[in-house]
């Protein structure tokens, strides 16, 4: 069984719309997929229509938190989408994106990049729009040549020139409202010291004892001596330890599959969960 589960669509910053997603997967020889856009839950249906036989979806997000200064991200899965405080939650967020992208825009501008908001609008789409949109776009006017190349001090990455922040939820408020969706918590790439700071283990154990179930191992941002201590760290912490590729389509370079989630760990968190089940494939439309 392979299990990937931490995936992007264009529901948020991905490139692959939740119909291609799910078909590359698919062709990638997933059994399962979890779909985990920022902050939002609306390419489930397209994804579920569209869903092939022999694969299941495990519908998820990725919520974007603080935690004293620190932006984290906290993967929740199988929640009921519909649940009010969750989805007022995930709502307040993925809604302040729009007014800090402007915010980006207007400071980009200020530092004489002929950068337009309609541009960003553009590329963004109905998605959850990101730094990864912005970033697209300065590629496309020349001034970096790769969105992660936008990604440094100059640019966009935490604290940079262009940066602004957004609302983000206290994580321990994610977990009280992920849990009262029926939804598991799984810390995202929790190490991923690329991207700028992150919280020192004391707080995975406060989290871990808040009721937070697991935490990302296996990611593209973890170099392999960071994994091992990590897998320590779930262990000592009795933390379902995952495996998932991050995949954003063409606007990152991994792959579908590029890293997985052990089976045992995949039927714990389904076991967990009470807010929602995972989507066994139709043949899609
Ligand atoms: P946002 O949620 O708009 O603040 O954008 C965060 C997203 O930007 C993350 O989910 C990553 O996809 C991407 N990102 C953050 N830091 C980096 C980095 N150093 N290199 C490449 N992508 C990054
Ligand atoms: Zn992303
Ligand atoms: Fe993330
Ligand atoms: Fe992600």
């Amino acid at each position: 069984m392979r299990i990937d589960l931490h995936c992007h669509s264009t529901a948020s910053d991905g490139t692959d719309t939740p119909a291609e997603l799910v078909r590359n997967a698919a062709a990638a020889g997933l059994d399962v997929v979890a779909l985990t856009d920022h902050d939002t839950t609306r390419g489930y249906a397209e994804a579920i229509a569209a869903l092939p036989a022999g694969l299941t979806l495990v519908t998820g997000a990725e919520l974007s938190c603080r935690l004293d200064g620190v932006s984290m991200h906290m993967l929740a899965y199988l929640f009921d989408p519909e649940e009010p405080a969750l989805l007022s939650e995930r709502e307040l967020v993925r809604d302040d994106r729009v007014p800090r992208a402007r915010a980006m825009v207007v400071k980009l501008q200020e530092l004489g990049v002929p950068i337009t908001w309609e541009q960003v609008a553009r590329i963004a789409g109905d998605g959850s729009v990101g730094r990864p949109h912005v970033a697209t776009a300065l590629v496309e006017l020349g001034v970096v040549p790769t969105v992660n190349d936008a990604f440094t001090g100059d640019w966009l990455a935490d604290g940079a020139r262009a940066y602004v922040p957004k609302h983000e939820t206290d994580p321990f408020e994610a977990l009280r409202l992920i849990k009262g969706a029926g939804g598991v918590a799984v810390f995202a790439h929790p190490a991923a010291s690329k991207r700028g700071l992150t919280v020192p283990e004391s707080a995975i154990a406060e989290l871990a004892a808040a009721g937070l179930d697991g935490m990302e191992i296996d990611h593209m941002d973890h170099e392999p001596a960071t994994r091992v201590r990590l897998r320590g760290l779930a262990a000592e912490l009795g933390l379902l330890g995952t495996g998932s590729s991050d995949y954003h389509g063409s606007r990152k370079t991994c792959v579908l599959g590029e890293y997985t989630t052990d089976p045992e760990v995949y039927g714990e968190i389904t076991r967990r969960a009470t807010g929602a089940f995972p989507v066994p494939g139709t043949g899609g439309a």
